[in-house]
């Protein structure tokens, strides 16, 4: 049912009663500052809950965008019980500029350290408010949160599904539709001030069900990374009593928290690790060397684990993610 003209509809105005039962569409939403972004919605035949999935809150990850457009275009209402919202563009100032950060005109900020945000501040800061204000209003702990994301120009990861211990009645539904999602890498993102000011960790804190993914990245958009986030989706709808059907169980070990691994240099990055090896403690990882090629860093692991996301872009600077460490949970 598409006859609901489309509109330029405000955030704080986007009421879910305004679109009749049925409906599947795209809307134009007016996030902040006048900026405007599409939103997918499909209402259902039958009441449940809101799954709200957004995509690209950096600006150079194309896998959940999209995973959004194909999950949409097959959702069939009838069948449905609640309703979807896809919001494809979360950072339409990093998207335009084709970078993971706000562009530099605009304030070079990184949306996913700006949560819950600010009305008052930058533009980015204002949009996380914006996003934040619309998914904690809209969304109660019956519903279901999903933030994409992926290693974009200059990082790799595995393929990982994602919630927060979040210490109150929906960690559980949380950790339980992580499970649902149906990649096997399991990952407790630990608490820290970056953690809980990226979006999926302030709507975590804010009572939400919530899960955040990583897929490959590598500057790419591959089918085969699109792939496992779409049938991710459809098992949600199955596990939270949204759709019909039957999904199998897949087999997951104890959480795994990570570890981050900041270089303190500015340089050139030489890799010696690969994405997916077990290292041991204080296994070096990497050199950083000058223009000259003398050495400036080593980079070295303080605890054993796996190298679950790793950069790979040939420089770096002074405090960016070299590394990122799965390691037992303690
Ligand atoms: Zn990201």
């Amino acid at each position: 049912m598409n006859e609901f003209p489309k509109q330029l509809l405000k955030t704080s105005e986007f009421e879910l009663s305004t679109f009749p039962v049925g409906y599947h569409g795209w809307q134009e939403l007016d996030l902040a500052n006048q900026v405007k972004v599409p939103i997918a919605l499909a209402c259902g035949r039958n009441p449940g809950p809101l799954l709200f999935v957004s995509a690209s809150v950096h600006g150079d990850e194309f896998e959940g965008i999209v995973a959004i457009q194909e999950f949409f275009r097959e959702l069939d209402t009838d069948s449905l019980k609640g309703t979807f919202i896809g919001l494809p563009i979360a950072n339409p100032y990093a998207f335009e500029g084709q970078t993971r950060e706000s562009s530099l005109p605009v304030d070079g900020l990184n949306l996913a350290r700006q949560f819950p945000g600010n009305v008052n501040g930058s533009p980015t800061q204002c949009l996380a408010a914006s996003l934040y204000g619309l998914v904690t209003r809209l969304l109660g702990s019956d519903d279901l949160f999903v933030d994409f994301h992926s290693g974009g120009t200059r990082y790799e990861y595995l393929t990982m599904v994602g919630y927060h211990p979040t210490g109150d009645v929906v960690e559980e539904k949380s950790r339980n539709l992580a499970r649902a999602f149906g990649v096997t890498t399991l990952w407790e993102i630990p608490p820290s001030p970056n953690s809980t000011a990226t979006f999926n960790g302030a709507v975590a804190r804010a009572g939400i069900p919530t899960i955040g993914t990583e897929v490959r990245g590598r500057g790419g958009l591959l089918a085969c990374d699109v792939a496992p986030l779409t049938r991710g989706l459809k098992r949600l709808l199955v596990a939270s009593g949204m759709m019909e059907g039957k999904i199998d169980d897949v087999y997951y070990g104890a959480p795994t928290v990570t570890e981050p691994i900041n270089c303190s240099e500015s340089g050139i990055l030489k890799s010696n690790a690969e994405i997916g090896e077990r290292v041991k403690e204080g296994s070096e990882l990497a050199q950083i060397v000058n223009t000259k090629g003398e050495l400036l860093e080593r980079i070295t692991t303080s605890s054993a684990g796996i190298v679950w996301a790793m950069r790979r872009f040939g420089s770096i600077r002074s405090g960016e993610m070299a590394y990122l460490i799965g390691v037992a949970a303690r």
